[in-house]
């Protein structure tokens, strides 16, 4: 067993060592770590509905009614009365035929991409996709042909130059989880027409942030009709758990009967399930609570700037200071964690070398007066650090 303790002694020496930290949710915006209270600006819980006092009783309701666990997987006696409810309400909201959840963002990744596509098809695959893409191209063993990020030249460059005798899929995230930038699925959707290629969005990000009603990047775009499988989670906006994929009848009829990490597994907790109901209600009934979110990022993001601290340019809610060395990177979210402030460090291997970040997510449950003050906390700490010059 000598090669675990070898494998951590290399993490360490790389400043890559990573620890699970207890922090304790006292609202949506709140934790407390080591009795302290802090902020926390490193969640995805966008809309705040975590806390929602609708969406909590809904979950408490449902124990009461169908228990704690399911019991059981979807194809055998685990699809209970609220997952129904859920699947259809989920694809009402996106305009599509159907909807099917799985128990995770990252399952529903992995399972519907190696059901989509097998070793005589090539998937074209954004440089810069989440992990439970790559993972779920690897489940594939599919050719994985990676373009450059966001390069649409790059992209219609290789799909020309790629022979494929079974399908093309083209694969990105739709809003890229560690720099918060939105894919171009306008040109996407052009470009696939022309080699008939199937198009999959990981709305991860999006849902419940951008669009019209937060019906996501596609949506956005003005390309909702025009994107064939649109994958969402519950786990962030939401306020839940779980993924979901919206698409036509046959896709969801077709990845019931294929995608392996639905059929394989128990199904979600009724109250994981009324929760992200009453959330997805929420979000109709109160189109205030996304026009609170996009509000507070244009203010986090306008004084960002003019405390001259260097953020890439974007209107998503995720907001990376890149500030390169993983070490620094650490030092300053502990600097700000000492005030109260938590804010991930994000390193290798989650984004390139000599890309370390903080990541910033701003949510709705956030005060412009706390985000005003976290900003003057950032900008302090930076230039404490040398990383801002005043
Ligand atoms: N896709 C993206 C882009 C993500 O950021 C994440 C979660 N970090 C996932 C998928 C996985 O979703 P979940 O947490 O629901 O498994």
């Amino acid at each position: 067993m000598q090669f675990l303790a070898d494998y951590l002694e290399q993490v360490k020496a790389a400043r890559l060592y990573r620890q699970t930290v207890v922090y304790k949710p006292v609202s949506a915006a709140h934790v407390q770590l080591n009795g302290q209270t802090c902020l926390l600006l490193a969640s995805n819980n966008y809309l705040g509905l975590t806390h929602d006092p609708a969406v909590r009783q809904a979950a408490v309701d449902a124990i009461r009614l169908y228990g704690t666990g399911a019991g059981g997987a979807r194809l055998t006696t685990g699809t209970f009365p609220l997952y129904e409810q859920l699947e259809q309400e989920l694809a009402a909201f996106k305009g599509a035929e159907a909807a099917l959840v799985f128990n995770s963002g990252y399952m529903a990744n992995t399972g519907i991409i190696s059901a989509l596509a097998g070793p005589a098809d090539v998937i074209f695959s954004d440089a810069l996709n989440h992990a439970s893409l790559i993972d779920g191209c690897r489940l594939a063993r599919a050719r994985v042909v990676i373009y450059r990020h966001a390069d649409m030249e790059h992209l219609a460059y290789l799909l020309q130059m790629t022979a494929c005798a079974g399908k093309r899929l083209i694969i990105t995230d739709g809003v890229f989880s560690m720099d918060g930038d939105i894919a171009p699925l306008g040109s996407i959707v052009q470009i696939a027409a022309r080699y008939k290629a199937l198009i999959v969005v990981d709305d991860a990000h999006a849902t419940g942030v951008l669009g019209p009603g937060g019906r996501g990047t596609a949506a956005y775009c003005g390309v909702a009709d025009k994107v064939h499988v649109q994958i969402g989670t519950l786990s962030k906006a939401l306020g839940a758990e779980g993924g979901f994929v919206t698409g036509s009848g046959d896709l969801i009829d077709y990845l019931k009967n294929k995608a392996r990490s639905f059929i394989f597994s128990t199904a979600l907790a009724p109250a994981t399930i009324a929760a992200a109901l009453a959330a997805l209600r929420e979000l109709s009934a109160r189109p205030e609570l996304v026009a609170k979110l996009t509000d507070n990022v244009l203010h986090a993001r306008t004084l960002l700037q003019a405390a001259k601290i260097p953020v890439p340019a974007g209107i998503t809610p995720i907001i990376p200071v890149i500030v390169g060395d993983s070490g620094i990177a650490v030092r300053i979210t502990s600097e700000l964690q000492q005030q109260g402030l938590i804010i991930t460090a994000i390193r290798p291997p989650t984004v390139p070398a000599g890309t370390s970040r903080l990541r910033l997510t701003v949510t709705a449950a956030h005060t412009r007066e706390e985000l005003t003050a976290a900003v003057h906390a950032i900008r302090r700490t930076l230039t404490l650090c040398g990383k801002r010059r005043e």
